[in-house]
């Protein structure tokens, strides 16, 4: 039997397996969706920029970017 989960945004059920499941130190964030993950985050990032999210988003981003760059060279070496 699967576990349903409840989406703690908009609070429709889903069962495990679909959605988005966010866990942090053993709690689990559960969306029935992306966009409901994205509404709970952008929040959860306004209400973290005073405790310096900006220097580990900007670490991310960079992290991406060069993700992206090895992709590209990649790219070149099989062409
Ligand atoms: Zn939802």
């Amino acid at each position: 039997m699967t576990r349903k989960l409840v989406c703690i945004v908009c609070g429709r059920k889903f069962p495990q397996g679909q959605g988005v499941v966010i866990s942090i130190e053993g709690k689990e964030y559960t969306f029935h969706s992306k966009s409901c993950a994205i509404k709970f985050l952008r929040r959860v990032i306004d209400e973290a920029q005073e405790l310096g999210i900006k220097r580990i988003m900007d670490s991310v981003e960079k992290e991406f970017i060069e993700e992206l760059k090895r992709r590209e060279e990649l790219r070149k070496k099989v062409i």
